[in-house]
């Protein structure tokens, strides 16, 4: 049984897609389009045109008019954050269609769409809309030491940085582009946005929505492909801004992109993040390290893909992950039973289960899963991996897909070290009912993101990003603003 699928959604796979430029729908330059696959079959979903680098050009060209001499930067803050929330209310309005099309094309369940990645989108553009009117500089009481007795007039200004790239993955489709285009909105910045090449459609009905919320012509542009328009936007001369999500790999190929005129940068990177649970943790310890793992088919970057155990509690907390991995209805995103879909694409489908081989060939043992599920779409079995040490491919590296790595640990005073022995600083739990001791490791945990008795909790108010490898700046909350504004003192002598 599957879910009925919503009118609009069926005539939008159905229909073609081509690139959005300028407010307009455009075929790409090169005349080529590309398919995008249903994970859960492996079968063609729909078609869409292929971006590649004059597609770029003709997008950058239209967002630096809208920036320099369009409509967006003239208008008010309070106009544009009229516009910005409608698109929050658009996104709602549209809930159970904007969540079967995600379900469709990334293979996440259509249930959790619906409650998370649709209203989570919603609610940053809501939130962002408030923003557009207090963006503000400060007033300055400068000293001048070698101009004694001058008087000063002194201040700053927070402008908005120009013309943004935005480069996105597969993971969380539209989410990702509204954690991208709300807050550049906000500050007054146009857009040339490129989704994944494995998910564009959200991002093609967004800019649709956007259209209709009155953004204006060339303030959003949306470009799917390959990584061809991912280098060209990152290269541009023309582009002030690039902002990346994805694989710590590219995100430095971005950076060295970026350096040709300098342009700023932000990074939302990769993860191999800790979770830690003390042999003190409520039961709900068990249930909360399954979900830090499983949510999104462990296609999370923050996902807590090591999980370390108190020995006292080692044996009983990963035997319950283990159960509850068992449990877990993996089946089509449109299946109303389904707990965990299919990985994303086949590449990753091969990347998981080539990890799954590597772990069990250097002695790790799988309390669950393990393997691959049915015998079409690119369905792997929740995984609990134990027996396993610091030096294994499988603990070291990211693997973003429904697999946990277990291990005990007895010594409190090196948890830390250990749980930091990662080039990825994204996120960490905590599961302890000592809340002096979870503040005292929360100090000591090099990460962004720490969840203390709690995991994967999101909101547009709470700053997200990484230490270390995992990335450059913070997406949400007010810190996100500083990626897309430049601040000017302007100095007076009065
Ligand atoms: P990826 O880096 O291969 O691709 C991400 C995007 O970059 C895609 O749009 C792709 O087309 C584009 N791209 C590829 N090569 C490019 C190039 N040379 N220049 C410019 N753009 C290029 O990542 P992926 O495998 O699709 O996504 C999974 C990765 O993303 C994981 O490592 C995960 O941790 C990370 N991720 C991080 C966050 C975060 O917020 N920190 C969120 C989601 C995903």
């Amino acid at each position: 049984m599957t879910v009925t699928l919503d009118k609009n959604v069926e005539a939008f796979v159905s229909t073609p897609h081509q690139l959005f430029i300028n407010g307009q729908w455009t075929d790409a330059a090169s005349g080529k389009t590309f398919e995008t696959p249903d994970p859960a079959t492996g079968e063609t979903l729909a078609r869409v045109a292929e971006g590649d680098a004059e597609d770029i050009n003709r997008a950058v060209r239209a967002a630096r008019s809208a920036f320099d001499d369009g409509p967006w930067s003239k208008m008010t803050p309070s106009e544009r954050g009229r516009i910005i929330w409608r698109i929050g209310d658009l996104i709602a309005e549209h809930n159970d269609e904007l969540a079967q099309l995600e379900s469709l094309d990334n293979g996440k369940p259509f249930a959790v769409a619906k409650v998370a990645d649709v209203p989570l989108s919603a609610d940053m553009f809501w939130y962002m809309a408030g923003w557009a009117t207090k963006i503000e500089g400060n007033t300055l009481s400068i000293s001048v030491p070698y101009m004694p007795g001058a008087n000063w007039h002194s201040y700053t200004l927070r402008e908005p940085v120009g013309v943004v790239g935005q480069i996105i993955p597969w993971n969380f489709p539209l989410l990702m582009a509204a954690w991208k285009m709300a807050p550049a909105l906000a500050a007054g910045c146009t857009v040339v946005l490129k989704p994944a090449e494995q998910t564009p459609l959200s991002a093609l009905r967004l800019a649709e929505l956007m259209a209709e919320a009155g953004v204006p012509d060339g303030v959003v542009n949306v470009v799917p492909g390959f990584a061809e328009p991912g280098a060209a936007l990152a290269a541009h001369p023309h582009v002030d801004k690039v902002a990346f999500t994805g694989s710590t790999e590219v995100g430095k190929l971005i950076v060295h992109a970026a350096a040709g005129n300098l342009k700023k940068v932000s990074l939302e990177l990769g993860g191999k993040s800790p979770n830690i649970v003390f042999a003190d943790a409520d039961d709900s310890a068990v249930a909360g390290a399954a979900n830090a793992i499983f949510f999104n088919h462990g296609q999370c970057c923050v996902a807590g893909s090591r999980l370390f155990v108190e020995q006292d509690r080692f044996d009983e907390v990963v035997h319950g992950v283990a159960d509850i991995a068992k449990s877990i209805k993996v089946g089509p995103g449109l299946d109303p039973g389904t707990e965990m879909g299919p990985l994303v694409s086949q590449e990753q489908y091969e990347r998981v289960t080539g990890y799954l081989e590597h772990g069990k060939s250097e002695g790790a043992t799988a309390l669950a899963g393990g393997g691959t599920h049915g015998d079409r779409g690119y369905f792997v079995q929740p995984t609990v991996l134990t027996n396993t040490h610091g030096n294994m491919k499988v603990v070291r590296e990211e693997i973003f897909g429904p697999v946990v790595v277990a291990q005990p640990f007895s010594d409190l005073d090196e948890i830390a070290a250990q749980a930091n022995d990662t080039p990825y600083g994204l996120g960490a739990g905590i599961w302890t009912k000592d809340i002096s001791k979870a503040h005292a490791l929360a100090k000591k945990l090099r990460a962004g993101s720490i969840y203390v008795n709690c995991y994967n909790v999101f909101d547009a108010a709470l700053p997200f990003g990484g230490y270390k490898e995992s990335g450059w700046g913070r997406e949400m909350g007010h810190e996100v603003l500083h990626n897309y504004t430049e601040v000017k003192a302007v100095t007076t002598l009065l």
